[in-house]
């Protein structure tokens, strides 16, 4: 964009009927994921005439659509996920905000939605935590799990990219992903869906990718799996990433590897962590590209000693078995130890257990 689009102004409307600190506290015991949500959201809207404007926070409230509101006919959408981590001495804090907001505005502009600051990105996130920061959940691996997201708002049937458009942030408050300790899952490889094509979507956070994915994430389960894995579009030859996780190899000789980027995959901010947390540990880190038949050979060989997911909702996921039609393969029923080190430092830089040695912690409260 030529001109830079000048930085949000927020106003703020407090809620007039929160939820009683009872109640919250009830749901805070036991938030699961993605049901119960805090007294307060963020709102902006964009018009070419007027850029951003009427951007503040808000009372929690469901928003309305007319039947002709462009996104729910063309997806032109993009979303988000971060969260806000309570530390032990009681401060909150986001980890990588500015990466999210970076990928915020790559995404935005592969679907043709307008651009957001990221520095306004980010002040909406402080905003609407540090006014439901007793939303935020203490204890092990808890955290308010944040939604911002972006989509076509104008009432029109027509296809092109949309004159009215809304920014919101919304946060939700979830527990620990694996509740009863880390279990490896299982991964379903589907020859018969593709996630991303070149010139495609792939590497965008579009709502549409996830609406494609569904089907494949259906076919995983119906083959008694957990999540699916996609291989590329052109060659059904090379490894990309599960529906919302990046994948990391481990090798026999210590070194990580992670398929590279080829505009396929989601550029995630825990696989990009996690390039740098290995290497800190003393791990050779490699990006390249890895055929599924390296992986299939290298595990039944043993070069190949450890597979995990990665990604914001549970860090490191290990990855135990992998399933394919007309054949499987164990991984092993325990995490691995590079896949639990890893885990672990990862965790303890966002929890405030480690220094944050790459300047990584935003402070919110
Ligand atoms: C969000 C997402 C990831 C993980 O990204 P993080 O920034 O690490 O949370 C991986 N793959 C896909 C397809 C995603 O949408």
């Amino acid at each position: 964009m030529a001109v830079s689009t000048p930085a949000l102004e927020f106003s703020t409307t407090l809620s007039s009927n929160p939820v009683p600190a009872a109640q919250r506290a009830e749901i805070l015991a036991s938030p699961g994921f993605g049901t119960r949500f805090t007294d307060h959201m963020i709102s902006a809207t964009w018009t070419p005439e007027a850029g951003w404007h009427d951007a503040g926070l808000r009372p929690y409230a469901p928003l309305s659509l007319d039947p002709a509101t462009a996104t729910l006919h063309y997806a032109q959408a993009i979303f988000e996920g971060l969260k806000a981590y309570r530390h032990d001495d009681g401060s909150i804090w986001a980890f990588r905000p500015e990466a999210n907001g970076a990928r915020f505005a790559r995404s935005a502009a592969r679907m043709a939605l307008p651009e957001l600051p990221v520095e306004s990105f980010v002040e909406s996130l402080d905003l609407l935590v540090r006014t439901d920061a007793e939303w935020v959940p203490s204890g092990s691996e808890a955290s308010l799990y944040l939604r911002p997201f972006m989509f076509a708002s104008e009432v029109f049937l027509g296809v092109r990219p949309a004159k009215h458009v809304t920014y919101a942030v919304i946060a939700s408050p979830a527990g620990a992903y694996f509740a009863s300790g880390v279990k490896p899952v299982s991964i379903w490889l589907t020859s018969e869906y593709t996630r991303a094509a070149p010139g495609g979507t792939g590497a965008a956070k579009c709502a549409g990718n996830y609406a494609a994915s569904l089907i494949a994430q259906q076919e995983a389960l119906e083959n008694g799996c957990d999540q699916v894995c996609f291989l590329d579009a052109l060659e059904g030859t090379w490894v990309e990433e599960l529906g919302g996780m990046n994948l990391y190899f481990v090798r026999s000789d210590g070194s990580v590897t992670t398929p590279e980027l080829t505009g396929t995959i989601l550029e995630g901010i825990t696989r990009d962590s996690i390039l740098t947390l290995a290497a800190d540990l003393g791990h050779k880190v490699e990006e390249r590209p890895v055929s599924i038949d390296e992986w299939r050979d290298g595990v039944a060989s043993g070069e190949i000693t450890e597979v995990f997911a990665c990604g914001t909702a549970a860090a490191i996921t290990p990855l135990g078995r992998l399933a394919w039609d007309g054949g499987e393969l164990s991984m092993g029923e325990r995490p691995g130890p590079v896949t639990q080190a890893l885990r672990e430092a990862l965790l303890d830089v966002q929890y405030g257990r480690a220094p944050d040695r790459h300047g990584w912690m935003h402070r919110i409260a």
